[in-house]
């Protein structure tokens, strides 16, 4: 059985490794001159390599193609995973959040284990070309060709990754063989991305911990997450950010816009209603009744949030607590509770973890990742219409769906 896998990067070199195991001829093909450029920037350079958590909750975290990957999950689920890994040498933590590390806190780490392990199975690695087509005949995919050079194979891999972070190698080309061979692929979009705001140019810096942060689309909140925010300028980011980025998805355009009116709305006081809030500022009011108003909500509020609250709620920060009349505080409450500015879109694909769309899942077999229409041929990774929350999910979408494919491709050569 002579395989070939366009892409080493994470499903890549997974499906490498164990297609070697299986004892196949495994040549990879990757366009840049090294191994997991990707995974090497993954957790900020720690790869959160999986969550460890059961299959169910793995795939409540995964927002498109959880009925796809069902059979795949249940095959190779987080704790194969970390099985895996052991076994190569690669010591494991778990963190907060279920979240898995290596203890060495080195992606490149990941890199090298998996890289170890191939070449261990005799796998063949060719870099700097760039595939540029499959070859078929009969409908059945015979090789891949890269430039003028032809390679000849019983099973074809795409392992091309999406379209995120493309200096990465990720440019979607995965995708334009499928389109090629005539098979459905969902518009690739950028995925856990910032969000582009109007109007809170004044807060860029504010890292919010502890607040709910809505997304509001034609006047109906269709995403809510509680935890940590942060401003940039003319954006907002943080985890409760990428994953209403996620939620999101399918109301952007293709420009990665929103419809007009769309709001991003901030809870500062998420655990406090409207009441309690209330009683809470009449307390800060009556022990500090000379202080000016600014500086009393920098009891409630980080510093840096405090004009931008106060201008929302209409209310004059240098007026002394005691002369804020109650209507002015009902706004200021209010301002605390809904705290909104405009969201227009998504930031590019540049600055993306993950794509959402790629390869439909209905032109696949969900149990060995071939695809139907087209004989040897198998896609595996991110280029798949499959994509998780954060926390390891997507890089165990990678690596399980890299194992379904090449254990159906050994099995057929035994
Ligand atoms: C900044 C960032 C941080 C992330 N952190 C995490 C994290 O901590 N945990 C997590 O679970 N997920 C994380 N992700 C997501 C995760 O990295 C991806 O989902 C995962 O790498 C997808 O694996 P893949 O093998 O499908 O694609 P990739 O890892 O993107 O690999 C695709 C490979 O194919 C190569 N290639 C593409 N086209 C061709 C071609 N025509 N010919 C030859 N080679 C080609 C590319 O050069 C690349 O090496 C992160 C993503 C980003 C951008």
């Amino acid at each position: 059985m002579r395989a070939v896998v366009i892409g080493a990067g994470a499903s890549g070199l997974m499906c490498a490794a164990l297609l070697a195991r299986g004892g196949a001829d495994v040549t990879v093909i990757e366009r840049n001159s090294k191994a997991g450029k990707k995974l090497f920037i993954t957790g900020k350079g720690r790869c959160n390599l999986t969550n460890d958590c059961d299959v169910s909750e793995w795939l409540a975290s995964t927002v498109n193609g959880a009925k796809f990957l069902y059979s795949a999950a249940h095959a190779f689920p987080p704790s194969a995973v970390k099985d895996y890994f052991e076994s190569i040498g690669l010591r494991l933590k778990t963190e907060r959040g279920k979240r898995v590390f290596p203890c060495s806190d080195k992606s490149s780490d990941v890199i090298k284990a998996l890289v170890r392990d191939c070449e261990r199975g005799g796998v063949k690695f060719l870099f700097d070309k760039r595939v540029t087509a499959i070859e078929t005949d009969g409908g059945r995919a015979v090789g891949v060709r890269a430039g003028q050079e032809l390679y000849f194979a019983d099973a074809v891999v795409v392992a091309t990754g999406g379209v995120t972070y493309p200096s990465t190698g990720s440019t979607g080309d995965g995708c334009a063989f499928a389109r090629s061979l005539d098979l459905k692929v969902v518009d690739p979009k950028p995925s856990l991305v910032p969000l582009r705001t109007n109007g809170t140019g004044s807060l860029g810096g504010l890292a919010l911990k502890n607040v709910r942060f809505d997304v509001e689309i034609g006047g109906k909140v269709v995403a809510s997450e509680f935890g940590e925010m942060q401003f940039e300028r003319g954006a907002v980011t943080g985890s409760i950010v990428l994953t209403c980025s996620a939620l999101t998805c399918k109301y952007r355009d293709k420009n990665g816009l929103f419809p007009g009116g769309s709001k991003g709305i901030v809870d500062f006081k998420p655990a406090l209603d409207e009441a309690t809030l209330d009683a809470r500022l009449l307390r800060e009011f009556s022990s500090a009744p000379t202080a000016k108003l600014k500086v009393v909500a920098q009891k409630l509020l980080p510093s840096a949030a405090v004009s931008a609250v106060l201008e929302c709620a209409r209310a004059d920060g240098e007026k002394r607590a005691s002369d804020v009349d109650k209507a002015t505080r009902r706004r200021i409450v209010a301002a605390l509770k809904n705290f909104d500015f405009s969201v227009v879109g998504a930031e590019g694909a540049e600055q993306a973890i993950v794509t959402s769309g790629g390869v439909a899942t209905g032109e696949l077999d969900p149990k060995t990742m071939q695809c139907k229409k087209v004989g040897g041929l198998y896609f595996v990774g991110e280029v798949i219409d499959v994509d998780s929350l954060t926390g390891g999910f997507n890089l165990q979408n990678a690596w399980a769906t890299a194992a379904s494919a090449a254990r159906a491709i050994c099995e057929k050569r035994g």
